[in-house]
């Protein structure tokens, strides 16, 4: 890599954006709330950028994409076609650490990269819990099955040989690269299909859990602080459906008591 400190020119730059929204799931962000994630073309997006080639002499662009390295490949390929058509600009954008690695900054500045913005994460436990970031207990039945995982990936990374980077990640692609939340969730509604359980998502997971814990008089306190809800009320008022078992639980209880 190549980087220096670099500034952006003097009037600033072009604005331009390769996709909208965010895919991700950051409790405090806007970008996932008000519009869906979608992308432009890659020959739509270099056309733009050659038509300001032809218009202005070497531009410098700034990408407003909420997530602009959120599709590894796509980036690549962008990359690649503004090489291919020789265009002759630099640009900047912003993105989260955890998406970028040292091949794919490498590409990036080859293609006229040199500055980036990205957000750093609080180590603040009060502004964690407010952002609703916190550490989530796991059984011990799944930390056995985490490093058997752990195991199995390390002989699938000798296989891959040096195309393997490892960025850090738990699950990962086959070359280290991170998953996108789409494809989690497509394998899992997959893996619900091939064994012909109920249809459930991902994301019902945390619904069947919730709804089981408060059957199994789990307190609510409990259950708002591992969903990460702000307040008890929310999740009472999400699980409503719970409070007619729990009240008959507890009139059987105090009956037995009485009686
Ligand atoms: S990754 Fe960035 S843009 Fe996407 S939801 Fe999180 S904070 Fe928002």
């Amino acid at each position: 890599m190549g980087f220096k400190v670099c500034t952006r020119p003097v009037g600033g730059g072009y604005p331009l954006l390769a996709s909208r929204g965010c895919p991700e799931f950051c409790t405090y962000c806007p970008h996932r709330i008000l519009a869906g994630y979608r992308m432009r073309s890659i020959a739509n997006i270099v056309d733009e950028m050659e038509r300001l080639c032809d218009q202005v002499s070497r531009p410098y662009v700034i990408f407003r994409d909420p997530l602009f390295t959120e599709q590894r490949d796509r980036v690549v390929e962008l990359c690649d076609e503004i090489m291919r058509r020789g265009l002759k600009l630099t640009f900047e954008a912003e993105t989260r650490l955890d998406r970028l690695d040292v091949a794919l900054l490498d590409k990036l500045h080859a293609a006229g990269f040199r500055a980036m913005s990205f957000g750093v994460e609080s180590s603040d436990p009060t502004t964690l819990k407010k952002s609703g970031r916190r550490p989530v207990p796991l059984v011990p039945g799944a930390i056995a099955i985490l490093r058997a995982h752990r195991q199995r990936t390390r002989g699938k990374r000798m296989l891959v040989g040096p195309d393997f980077t490892d960025h850090g990640f738990v699950f990962h692609q086959p070359d280290g690269s991170w998953l996108t939340p789409g494809v989690v969730s497509q394998t899992f509604l997959r893996r619900v299909g091939r064994y012909e359980l109920p249809r459930l998502t991902l994301h019902g997971l945390r619904h069947t859990w919730a709804t089981l814990a408060l059957e199994r008089g789990i307190h609510p306190r409990v259950v708002q602080e591992r969903l990460g809800h702000s307040t008890i009320a929310i999740t009472l008022g999400i699980y409503s459906h719970v409070s007619p078992t729990l009240h008959d639980e507890a009139a059987q209880l105090i009956a037995d008591v009485m009686l």
